[in-house]
Order: C-alpha cells, then structure tokens, then sequence
C-alpha cells in the first residue's frame, strides 16, 4: 500500500509518498507560500524529471490537489491514478491528554484535536486545514492522525506534573506533554534494533538536537521523562527557544522594558537559545565557523547547549537507574561530530566512552562508542515521515 504523509504547517505543506511494501519514498515534496501565493517542488523518485514552479494556492486545498496532480501525472507522477493511493497520515502537533496513540481521523477525532488548539495555537489549526483539506478531496481514503506529544504520554505524574497548585492540572490539563514524540519513538525502537535487543530491561536516552531540541528517557520502551513542557520552549537551549530558564526573569524584563506576553514569549521562542547568546546565527554550522574564528560568544552559546544536554543525560541515567544506549538524532545530533564529542566528555564515570574515529560518521546508522564503553553511543538519521506512515499503516489495516 502507498501512504501519502502530510506535515501541514500555517503556509506550508510538507509531503511524501511512501510503498509501505518496502519502506521507500516514492515521491516528496514541499508547498510554500499558501495564503499568500504558492510555490511547488515535487521530486519523483522514479527517474521523471523534478517540477518546481510557481502556482496558486489562496488554501491548502489547492496545493494538496496540485500535489496529487503531480503524483498521477504522465510527466512527473509515480502512480496512475488517486485509487494507489491507499491511505493519508497526518502530523499533529499537540494531542493533549486526548491522544495516547495515533488515531483514525472521524468527526470526533477532528473535535478532540480541535480542543487541543489552546496547546498548539499555532500548529494544530494548521494541521487541521490540512486534514479537512484531503477529506475534501480525497473523501474515500482513510486518514491518520500522529501526533507529536502521543509517544510521552506514557510518563508517570512524577515526571509530568509542574509543582504548581494541582488544580492547574485538574481544569485546565497544565502538565508536561512533550514533542518530538515520533521521532523519540523512532530513534529508540531503531536503537533496539541495532542493539538486537527487545524493549524488556532496556534504558536509552534520545537526543533530538536540531533547531528545536529535546531528550527524552525511555525505559522498556516507554518513555518516562522529556524535556519540552506543556509547549516546545522548555528544556535545553534550542537554535532559537530559550529552554528552561527561571520564570521571574519574565516579569523582570516585561516590568522593566513595558513588554505585554505575547511580547516576552516571542522573545524567549525566537530570539532566544544560540541565536541570542551568541549574536551570530540560530544556525550551529554558523556558530561553528564563528567559533573557529575567535569569536567568544558563538564559543559560549555551543558550550552552554552541550552543557545542558549533557545534564539531562545525567538526570535521565538517575531517573532510569542507569542507561544502555545514548543516541543523537537530527540535524546537529546526525552530522556534527564535535557537538557529539563535547557533550559526550566527561561522561566516562557513566561508562560512556567516544571513539573519535568511529564518531566521524555523518546522517548514517552508526555505534561511534569505543569497544569498551558499558554505554553505547549511537548515531540513527530520524524518520518521522516513516513512523507516520507505519502507524498509518497499522490502524487502516
Ligand atoms: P533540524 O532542525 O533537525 O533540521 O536541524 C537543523 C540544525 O542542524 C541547524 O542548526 C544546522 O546548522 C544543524 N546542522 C546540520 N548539519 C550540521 C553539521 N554538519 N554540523 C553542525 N550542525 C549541523
């Protein structure tokens, strides 16, 4: 069966199209500018030649339906007709305490991830279009909703409740939910895997490190603790997010500089993290270069996210009782060696040991730990599009 996997942002529209057959994409491709002109890149990955153009979409409805021109069509398409394609996975960001696991997407499925918007203001609505979008145009096939938070919410109250008075969590669901999930859910299952092992004893901490950033610990195969919050700006410093600072900071530079919330959270989710530290770039690869060249507070900015993740490794050991495995996954996690490395250091009293040669690797599959390390570090590539589809897959089956 194909599945076609949709990752709807408030402008964009991110698709692949994947044979659950043999796991491999057929097609991908990416809709920006909706709403406000439109542009399409549809990449066939059958040897047609890639389209990229400027369209019109005033909504997701027209850019799915110019998507799935495309993937039927005589010049670009890789299958002959809507009919192959046999079902449509969504991202959702946030599923509250409504969603533990995927879900088969009705009318009461649409009203539950409608009274998540307060969670996810800004990416549930988006998701949503998306999601009413293909019903529209594809009313017959069945669609998935996956959702970023569903992976966490196997974590005990201990670990998802904030010491704030309790009636918070009661009436108004303030807890921690966690994102990322199917990567986390991905990268650990993966690491299982390559350790030939089943989930039963198991204790391995993922580190999602890329422009958001995330670690979770996941025990037995469940996770137990992360590090984003109710929303994505709590735990390590992110590219651009904050990550957990002290909450009386807010009310120190709101009182002092006149700023309303809205004003103090754009400050804190996208001026913020290694963008604001450093004054250079969100970018880590900028920050390296900056780095390189003298300059002191790109220096700072990486030194304080290898910190940081590298306290979470420590908390989640403590709170797993040890751990087998340590993995790095996204962009920073699969490519930059050094951030590896420097996060890694000073982790021997744990048993984890880097082999600076094995940790060259870069986007690939790899154990970069030296033969005698108790730990094994890991690199594994995510692939959330793959979970989406394969949890799609298992509930239209
Ligand atoms: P993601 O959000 O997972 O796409 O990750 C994006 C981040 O990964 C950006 O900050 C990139 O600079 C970073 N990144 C990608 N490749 C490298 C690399 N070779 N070295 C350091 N950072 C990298």
């Amino acid at each position: 069966m194909n599945i076609l996997v949709i990752n709807a942002g408030s402008s964009s529209l991110k698709y692949q199209l994947i044979n659950m057959d043999n796991e491999e994409v057929i097609a991908k491709g990416l809709c920006e500018r909706i709403g406000i002109d439109g542009h399409l890149k549809h990449t066939p990955m059958n040897g047609k030649p890639v389209f990229e153009s400027d369209l019109s979409f005033p909504t997701h409805a027209e850019a799915i339906t110019a998507v799935l021109e495309k993937l039927t069509s005589d010049e670009y398409g890789v299958v002959s007709s809507m009919d192959e394609i046999g079902a449509v996975g969504h991202r959702v960001v946030h599923g509250g305490m409504e969603f533990t696991k995927s879900a088969l997407i009705d009318d009461e499925c649409i009203a539950a991830i409608e009274r998540c918007i307060p969670f996810g203001p800004l990416h549930n609505p988006a998701n949503l279009i998306g999601i009413r979008a293909c019903q529209k145009i594809m009313p017959k096939t069945p669609q998935v909703a996956v959702f970023d938070t569903a992976f966490h919410m196997t974590m005990p109250p201990k670990a998802y409740t904030y010491a704030i008075p309790y009636e918070y969590y009661e009436k108004d669901g303030i807890r921690r939910y966690g994102f990322h999930g199917t990567s986390h859910n991905f990268v650990s299952s993966r690491a299982l895997e390559m350790l030939g092992k089943g989930p039963e004893g198991t204790k391995i901490i993922v580190c999602h490190l890329g422009n958001g950033s995330s670690l979770s610990a996941v025990k037995d195969g469940k996770c137990i603790d992360t590090t984003m919050g109710l929303t994505p700006l709590a735990g390590v410093p992110m590219g651009t997010r904050s990550g957990d600072i002290d909450p009386s900071i807010l009310e120190f530079i709101m009182n002092k500089y006149g700023y309303s919330a809205s004003e103090m959270l754009n400050i804190l989710n996208k001026k913020s993290g290694v963008l604001g530290l450093s004054g250079v770039s969100s970018d880590f690869r900028d920050l390296d270069d900056a780095a390189d060249k003298g300059n002191e507070r790109a220096r700072l900015a990486l030194d304080k996210f290898a910190y940081e993740v590298k306290k979470f490794i420590g908390a989640y050991a403590a709170a797993m009782g040890g751990v087998d495995a340590i993995c790095f996954t996204a962009g920073v996690g699969e490519n930059s060696a050094s951030m590896r490395e420097s996060i890694v250091e000073g982790l021997e009293y744990l048993g984890a040991k880097i082999d600076p040669e094995k940790n060259k690797v870069r986007g690939k599959d790899a154990i970069v730990s030296t033969d005698d390390s108790k730990v094994k570090i890991m690199v594994i590539p995510t692939n959330e599009e793959l979970m989406i589809a394969r949890d799609t897959l298992s509930l239209v089956k």
